[in-house]
């Protein structure tokens, strides 16, 4: 039995892989205390986990920093990253003595978990909810203008936050050697080495464990019209122009449609809804992809791989750099094609052009399989249990 210490940055996309890991840990008998958010509250306690609200460290932000948070910016992103781990520096101290971890299972971009395994000379692994990047796989990123732009006009501002740290007893040398895959770190990555780019240039320090999921349920297609599956993910997901296009696009196929639309999106504004399609703010995403033709998707790393595990072939809308590396690796195993005109007619053809030509769903069923034959949430805990490598 071992005590492992869990830490994530509060995103859905972050906590969800992390959860069925902490679930496996705590049935095979560890201890697993989960640093985290009173939003993700119920989804960690459920997993057995003994939960630790943070939520009272996280810095008061103002309104431009809330604007930049709310787009994803790099530059803001990591600012508070730094912010909340000097806001939590006497807390974790003390938590480190007193509950003294074994290991500590932390996010790639999670810096106070990171940061204080260092401090505390305590074993690390790192969850990497995206593809593991180092330089050959960071090609795959085609970072907009936009964002390039970005973030080198905000090194200085990184520069300075990072040197805030050096009181506190943590020793950073630069952003990258923080937020970097190393081929020295153990990482658990969840995906294949099959659907990860580069997969040779990466270490024996790297599990690959496959999509980390709770529900191993078969896909099951059958129905009397097919299913599109629409979603753009849980962060930018205030889009209802593109949902209006697509429920436009829809409406008068012979399908079925699912829209996940989030919070932020005024049902209303969205219109009388067609007989055959219904917005929602969350589903079960999992159990929705089981049935699902198609997927209409943001490309987030977790939705993507959860669409190819439940054989969902995709049309792929990527919207930061990130999202396009993944989109890219889709394209390249033949399980999807790229929204190139994203009018209500562009849309149509996609959808039509997935459920007409076989061989996208062929090659999500490949992946299905190859998923499927990872060694999963078992082989994370094995490689968490058994850290340093
Ligand atoms: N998700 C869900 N229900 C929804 C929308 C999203 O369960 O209605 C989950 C989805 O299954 C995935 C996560 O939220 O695990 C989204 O993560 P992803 O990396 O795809 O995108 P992000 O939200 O981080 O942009």
């Amino acid at each position: 039995m071992k005590k492992i210490a869990f830490f994530c940055i509060p995103a859905h996309g972050h906590t969800n892989p992390m959860l069925p890991v902490a679930a496996e840990l705590v049935r095979r008998g560890n201890a697993v205390r989960f640093y985290s958010f009173n939003e993700f509250e119920k989804k960690i306690r459920d997993t057995g986990a003994e939960f630790i609200s943070c939520d009272s460290f996280l810095p008061a932000l103002t309104k431009k920093e809330e604007a930049g948070l709310k787009k994803v910016s790099t530059t803001e992103m990591t600012i508070q990253d730094i912010r909340t781990t000097i806001c939590m520096n006497e807390f974790l101290d003390k938590e480190f003595q007193s509950f003294q971890p074994d290991v500590v299972y932390t996010d790639a971009v999670c810096f106070w978990g990171k940061l204080n395994a260092w401090k505390h000379h305590v074993p690390m692994v790192v969850s990497t909810s995206t593809f593991a990047f180092n330089r050959m796989s960071s090609q795959y990123m085609k970072n907009s203008l936009r964002e390039m732009a970005g973030l080198i006009f905000g090194l200085p501002r990184i520069s300075r936050e990072l040197k805030k740290l050096e009181p506190y007893g943590y020793q950073v040398k630069s952003v990258l050697s923080l937020v970097q895959n190393d081929n020295d770190t153990d990482s658990v990555v969840y995906t294949s080495r099959r659907f990860q780019p580069y997969a040779e240039s990466f270490s024996d320090h790297y599990a690959f464990v496959g999509p980390s999921v709770f529900s191993k349920v078969l896909p099951a297609k059958e129905k009397e019209r097919p299913l599109i599956y629409i979603s753009m993910g849980t962060v930018i997901n205030d889009r209802p122009d593109f949902y209006s296009k697509c429920i436009d696009a829809l409406k008068d196929l012979h399908v079925d449609v699912i829209i996940s639309c989030g919070n932020a999106v005024d049902r209303e504004e969205l219109g009388t809804l067609p007989e055959n399609i219904q917005v929602h703010p969350y589903v079960d995403q999992l159990a929705v992809l089981a049935k699902a033709d198609v997927f209409i998707t943001h490309c987030g790393m977790n939705s993507v791989s959860e669409s190819l595990y439940m054989a969902a072939p995709m049309v792929l809308y990527p919207q930061t750099g990130e999202q396009q590396a993944v989109a890219r690796r889709v394209t390249e195993i033949g399980a999807g094609l790229m929204l190139k005109d994203d009018s209500s007619k562009g849309i149509r053809a996609a959808v039509q052009e997935i459920l007409d030509n076989k061989t996208y769903g062929n090659a999500a069923a490949e992946c299905s399989a190859d998923f499927r034959a990872c060694s999963g949430t078992v082989g994370a805990a094995e490689f968490i249990e058994n850290a340093p490598r």
